[in-house]
């Protein structure tokens, strides 16, 4: 990303107390929704702040948009599908402006192409490649709020183009970073990022810091309250994030930000409970495999690949991000002349955390506790800040709690 940096003195004065305030889809479900976030946002303005606020689209929107598509054209037009997933954040954004001002403040909604967000030429999958700050710089000065679009841009050829599911927190994130904001805060449902899911783990609890390399292991590894490429974005950019709750923002939330690593410690656990293996059985040439991989990773369906000691490569996608696996695993073997056998279901659990993957002192902790809890694993293996275990589905949760217990994750939350 190219960021602007023409400032002058106004615009220097403004960058000290610029905050970006991103509301996601549930935040925004119903005209009392928006209205409450309307005063919010003037609470915020009035405390001082310049504000960008960042909407989605109203809440299930986006997936009725999806269907209505997907109904009328099977496999809909990408160019089309775009231009029509934008209209979710025209209303959102439109509607709360109006709010906005109807508290006695002045604000404007931006599209995506109004915020100046030029992105590559692909659609739905688009990657911000230039922000020109010039319009938001210009209401901002005149005291306005800004609503922008979240989710998407436009490609070099004035195409509405969209970032992704999940997208508006790219958005934040890059506006964050191109206003010379430090901070971007993510307001939805949950009060930040939790040491492990609290449907499955009682004693799950928030974490109050995390640093961007365990956020996006967490992300990777089945975590899904923030976009990861928000966060890489975040990271590479040193913005931070700030995940809290729209409804309680007393409730505090998870700051994402450089941590000087410490001690080796994990700090949550995350889970994958559905994912597909795909196991390429008689690999011809590594640089099919390689090169499906790549693809695969940026697709964002890759999760990880495991090599057997008879040559056979398993890779690992969330069975969300892939409706038809047994078509998808064809249409692999037909384009790199591979053998490729779609394997049964299996689940993930991870335990991340700064240094565990290469920390004496936990090797082989990970199956000592799976054994003890007579939980079989049928893979385990490490990267730098994570270790992975793959097991049967239904031994997930198990194995969840007593990773969570064991690895000692609330005692060091609290602190
Ligand atoms: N409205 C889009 C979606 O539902 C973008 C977003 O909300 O982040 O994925
Ligand atoms: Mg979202």
């Amino acid at each position: 990303i190219s960021i602007q940096t023409s400032f002058d003195q106004a615009h220097l004065t403004m960058k000290r107390s610029l905050r970006v305030l991103k509301y996601g889809g549930s935040s925004l479900a119903t005209e009392e929704h928006i209205d409450k976030v309307a005063r919010q946002i003037i609470q915020r303005k009035r405390s001082g702040e310049d504000i960008v606020v960042v909407a989605s689209a109203m809440g299930g929107t986006t997936d009725r948009l999806m269907a209505l598509a997907g109904n009328l054209a099977g496999d809909p037009p990408v160019r089309e599908l775009d231009k029509l997933l934008g209209t979710g954040e025209h209303v959102s954004t439109a509607l709360l402006a109006m709010a906005l001002q109807r508290h006695g403040h002045d604000a404007v909604s931006l599209t995506g192409p109004q915020c100046g967000i030029l992105t590559s030429d692909e659609h739905f999958n688009a990657v911000v490649e230039h922000v020109d700050t010039s319009r938001m710089r210009r209401e901002l000065s005149e005291g306005r709020i800004v609503v922008a679009a979240g989710f998407q841009g436009r490609n070099a050829e004035h195409e509405i183009t969209t970032l992704g599911l999940g997208g508006s927190d790219i958005t934040a994130v890059v506006l964050a970073a191109a206003l010379g904001a430090e901070r971007c805060e993510i307001c939805s449902d949950v009060d930040g990022v939790y040491s492990a899911d609290p449907r499955v783990v009682d004693q799950a609890r928030r974490i109050d810091e995390l640093s961007y390399a365990e956020m996006l292991e967490m992300a990777r590894h089945g975590a899904s309250v923030l976009n990861a490429r928000a966060v890489e974005h975040a990271r590479d950019n040193k913005v931070e994030i700030y995940s809290r709750s729209t409804a309680h923002p007393e409730a505090g939330g998870t700051l994402i930000h450089d941590l000087e690593p410490g001690e080796p410690r994990v700090v949550g656990i995350a889970s994958h409970d559905k994912l597909l293996r795909l196991m390429i059985e008689h690999r011809q040439h590594h640089t099919a495999a390689d090169e499906m991989l790549a693809e695969l990773d940026e697709d964002d369906l890759f999760v990880d690949s495991i090599d057997h000691d008879n040559g056979r490569r398993d890779i690992l996608i969330p069975a969300e991000r892939l409706p038809d696996a047994a078509a998808y695993g064809r249409e692999l073997e037909k384009r790199f002349d591979e053998h490729i056998v779609v394997g049964p279901e299996c689940s993930s659990v991870s335990a991340i955390g700064l240094g565990v993957g290469e920390a004496d002192d936990l090797r082989g902790s990970w199956r000592r506790y799976s054994e003890q809890a007579g939980v079989s694993l049928h893979n385990d293996y490490r990267a730098r800040h994570a270790i992975t275990c793959v097991v049967e589905p239904n031994q997930a949760s198990t194995l969840m709690n007593v990773f969570h217990r064991e690895f000692d994750c609330p005692a060091e939350a609290a602190a």
